[in-house]
């Protein structure tokens, strides 16, 4: 999976694969893509490297995590490019290219937080994953590190409060001085609640012993979506040098807004059709299409409410979390302005060089109730699910990470 190019290759070796709950009508699942592999799914991701603006930090820090300011994870930043070789997609690719004049044309300006060309963790064609990174070269580790591939932690021991050993497929693995869960997203609810660290009505419900009741374990699950407007090219698209998402565009979509509010990416549509997205959209000709997909940035936007609480899944038989994401982010996912941003990148005269329609949403698909079914059909998760275990002050009940 070091290839960057290899990005639909997943398979139940390399990938967990969850699945999101169905809805409700249509039935429909989207598959919910987590890395199976040393390093994480920075071994399987887009690598777009991405540095938000301070105000973004600084929001955190208001809602009580201290110590996560702009200013203080600056450094942090700054220590990464260290280890991590970040690059520049050059402007080669003519749709690229098309995009970039296109978003100019409609004023918006070319450099970080406008349209460009995407940063990379990659060095040439291989992902800088965190494995690579910081691990590579495996042979020479540091004395003091061992690693186990293939263990997965089921239960954390405590004596009293205190986690004492980790209890594992393999065996029990004690604790030398600490802890630390960083298995992502979705899995860590699971590993806390069966642990015996949730909410403590539900962990007598399902039969734990409570050890720290913390009832937002597992309760604040938020992802965006994306949108697809797929373009139909007039000429066979070729190729892209490295991977398919290389331009992209950020946007405000409020008048007056601080912080960037939406991305577009610009890619071909086999990754939507054929990979980790697609189920719903039948491609016409492979390689006859473009695809902008636009996704919204802010948290507010995602995937919230009850029905997303993830301990359920702690009684299913399979054990395996589902995510669910609820109406009123698909609503505030997709605003009138994104899809006029979309519609009319397709209409500048950079754009209309070389595409000849829009084939989705299509021309016929302007009534809201139209629009509506079609995203209920067609969205797919940017797979950045956060929130899970929450960061917050200690007095804030639903905080589950509090910094010290
Ligand atoms: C398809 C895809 C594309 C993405 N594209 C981008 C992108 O372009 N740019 C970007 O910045 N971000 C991207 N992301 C998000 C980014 O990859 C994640 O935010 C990041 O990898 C999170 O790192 P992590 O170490 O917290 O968790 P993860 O990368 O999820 O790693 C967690 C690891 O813990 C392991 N694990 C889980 N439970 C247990 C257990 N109980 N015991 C032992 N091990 C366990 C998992 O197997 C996994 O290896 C993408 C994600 C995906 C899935």
């Amino acid at each position: 999976m070091m290839d960057i190019s290899r990005l639909f290759e997943l398979d139940s070796g390399t990938d967990w694969a969850f699945l999101t709950k169905p809805k409700k009508h249509s039935g429909r699942q989207i598959t919910y893509s987590r890395a199976r592999m040393r390093g994480g799914c920075g071994n399987h991701n887009d690598c777009a490297y991405l540095v938000p603006p301070e105000a973004n930090f600084d929001s955190w820090r208001e809602l009580g995590a201290d110590g996560w300011s702009g200013k203080d994870v600056r450094p942090y930043f700054e220590h990464l490019k260290e280890r991590v070789t970040i690059e520049q997609r050059p402007e080669r690719h003519l749709a690229s290219r098309a995009f970039i004049e296109a978003g100019v044309a409609l004023g918006l300006p070319k450099v970080d937080f406008g349209i460009g060309m995407l940063t990379l963790n990659v060095h040439g064609r291989l992902r800088n994953s965190s494995s690579v990174a910081y691990l590579h070269p495996l042979t020479s580790l540091p004395p003091n590190l061992e690693i186990q591939t293939d263990t997965l932690v089921g239960r954390i021991k405590f004596i009293g409060s205190v986690a004492s050993a980790c209890l594992t497929g393999r065996g029990r693995i004690a604790a030398g001085r600490e802890i630390i869960v960083c298995a992502g997203s979705i899995q860590p609810p699971q590993l806390l609640l069966s642990s015996g660290i949730g909410d403590a009505a539900d962990l007598r419900e399902l039969g734990i012993d409570v050890v720290h009741h913390s009832p937002g374990v597992g309760k604040h699950p938020i992802d965006h979506y994306s949108v697809p407007v797929i373009f139909e090219t007039a000429a066979p698209v070729p190729d892209r040098h490295i991977t398919p998402y290389e331009a992209i565009a950020m946007l405000n979509t409020t008048p007056g807004a601080q912080s960037v509010e939406s991305q577009l990416q610009l890619g071909p549509t086999a990754g939507w059709v054929n990979g980790r997205f697609g189920d719903e959209y039948q491609a016409s000709t492979p390689k006859r299409d473009l695809l902008l997909r636009s996704s919204r940035m802010s948290p507010e936007a995602g995937a919230t409410g009850s029905e997303n609480y993830l301990p359920r899944y702690l009684r299913r038989a399979d054990n395996r979390p589902q995510l669910s994401f609820g109406r009123r982010s698909l609503r505030r996912e997709y605003s009138a302005r994104e899809r006029f941003v979309c519609r009319r990148l397709g209409q500048t005269e950079s754009f209309k060089r070389i595409i000849s329609k829009e084939l989705l949403p299509g021309p016929d698909i302007i009534q809201e109730s139209d629009l509506r079914e079609y995203i209920r059909k067609n969205c797919q998760t940017n797979y950045h699910a956060a929130g899970t275990c929450r960061a917050g002050s200690a007095n804030d009940p639903n905080a589950v990470a509090s910094p010290i």
